[in-house]
């Protein structure tokens, strides 16, 4: 088998990928002469492919419970898009108790996949916790991520429908975590760190590290209140600013505030622009304006209102998507999306929220680095390990991978343009917890096969292949299946960016 296998490897030009896990494979069918695709993996050669149609030369060995629907919860926060608005709560409802209903005038803000205790999945059969189901099997996880994040999925996956800003806040990295949890585990409950990665479902907005230092010094100059409240120190001085005035009962916010909504309402096309220096500003004067307003009406008299004018507002289109490390500022403004993040439910928060706010320690743990939201945006890649049936290729349907510098998660979105479009995922060595976000489809994994709709999570444990396929009857944009999958594999990849 290694023989034939170099040999197609010599004659496709593909090559071997690694040394342990090598996937021989042509991706492009125009491309591939009507013969043999060999594929092996982990060492152990287990699949042989005739063209597209697949014969398993070795029984597949799975855990039970490699193919679970788990049922996921739901928070109501005051920040939550409203009622059938909330993608978060259409999902939740597909999995839900048949005395949940989504009230028109309630809320939802986020929804979790996962074992984290403060909201764990459930298997949908069973109502056993997806915690039980891994503790109980570690080889859903595979054993070195069983040993190495105890018995849990290193990440927590989330969709978050944000009718109204979140907190402004930044996660602690790991060191820090551990002092703060010591200290006060009631607003810490984690002793974890928590990078975190945004994907947009919806045209999302939010605001994301420091602006570049020219462009803050730029709003110091061109906005009267901001220069009032912040007096005539540096921009570097800011932290001494919010330190102060924290409390949004002071009046000098207050006043402040009143100003700076009044000035972006009289002149929004000019606001906060310079009559010689109109193009530093990075973003529509009238956009700006109409921000300013808005945040305003949530949060009246707010600090947070200021804040905006030192950190990078960032737009991202559906698919797109940015990393926060740890330390890195940021709020979320408007918009559908879908989050991952280390298995944490630590947040310092400084502004919009009434929720727990300790100014001190934000400040403290910021690293004052500025940077243009470019450098912030993390942008898929192509995923090799997916094969895609003839359907999928001529329909231009596609993986696509977001890798964080991180080891704890990935994403992949795959979005099978046509009905009949099927993506084979290679099996890897750890868990993945799969959501459909639009379109209909099946999930096949071994013997077992279920249906897919919007909103519908699944559970795949480590080492299984997973088939996805787009049974939709639509046209063009509305037979689009499209499923995000978050997993996990110690592949080496180092932990660059949180100081571990
Ligand atoms: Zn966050």
């Amino acid at each position: 088998m290694q023989t034939l296998a170099l040999q197609w490897a010599a004659f496709t030009g593909e090559g071997l990928r690694g040394l342990g896990v090598e996937i021989l494979r042509n991706r492009n069918p125009l491309r591939r002469p009507p013969s043999i695709l060999f594929y092996k993996y982990s060492r152990k050669c287990r699949f042989l492919y005739f063209g597209c149609n697949a014969v398993c030369l070795l029984p597949e060995n799975l855990p039970a419970n490699s193919l679970t629907r788990p049922k996921t919860g739901v928070n109501s926060y005051d920040w939550g898009k409203v009622g059938q608005e909330s993608a978060a709560a259409r999902y939740a409802a597909t999995t839900a108790a048949p005395d949940f209903k989504v009230e028109d005038d309630k809320p939802y803000a986020e929804l979790w996949m996962g074992t984290h205790p403060s909201l764990p999945s459930k298997d949908v059969e069973t109502q056993r916790s997806l915690l039980d189901l891994v503790q109980d099997n570690q080889a859903l996880l595979s054993t070195e991520i069983s040993e190495r994040y105890g018995s849990r999925l290193p990440f927590l996956f989330k969709v978050l429908s944000v009718r109204k800003a979140l907190s402004i806040q930044a996660h602690p990295n790991k060191k820090l975590a551990e002092q703060l949890h010591a200290r006060d585990p009631r607003n810490y409950p984690d002793d974890n760190h928590k990078p975190e990665m945004t994907i947009a479902v919806t045209p999302f907005e939010g605001l994301c590290g420091f602006r570049p230092l020219a462009e803050i010094t730029h709003f110091l100059q061109a906005i009267q209140p901001l220069r009032t409240l912040v007096g005539t120190q540096a921009a570097s001085d800011f932290e001494q600013a919010v330190k102060g005035n924290e409390d949004s009962e002071d009046s000098s916010v207050e006043t402040a505030c009143k100003e700076l909504v009044a000035l972006a309402k009289s002149s929004p096309d000019s606001f906060g622009t310079l009559p010689s220096e109109v193009e530093t500003n990075p973003t529509n004067p009238g956009e700006l304006a109409e921000i300013i307003g808005r945040l305003d009406q949530q949060f009246p008299n707010d600090i947070g209102s200021f804040v905006f004018f030192f950190l990078n507002f960032v737009k991202l289109e559906p698919g797109e998507a940015m990393f926060l490390k740890a330390d890195d500022i940021h709020a979320y403004v408007s918009g559908d999306i879908i989050e991952c993040m280390a298995s944490s439910d630590n947040v310092v928060r400084a502004g919009f929220t009434p929720k727990f706010k300790d100014v001190d320690t934000l400040t403290k743990m910021l690293t004052y680095s500025y940077a243009p939201i470019e450098e912030q945006k993390l942008r898929p890649t192509d995923y090799p390990y997916t094969i895609l049936n003839a359907t999928a290729y001529s329909s231009a349907s596609e993986s696509m991978l977001y890798d964080p510098p991180i080891e704890e998660f990935s994403v992949v979105k795959t979005d099978l343009k046509r009905t009949g479009a099927k993506a084979t995922f290679d099996p890897i060595e750890g868990p993945s917890v799969i959501i459909c976000t639009r379109g209909n489809g099946t999930i096949t994994v071994g013997s077992k096969t279920e249906e897919v709709r919007e909103g519908y999570v699944f559970f795949v444990g480590a080492t299984a292949e997973c088939i996805i396929q787009n049974t939709g009857s639509g046209e063009g944009e509305d037979d689009v299946f499209t499923t995000f999958k978050a997993f996990c594999e110690l592949d080496g990849k180092e932990d660059l960016t949180n100081g571990n």
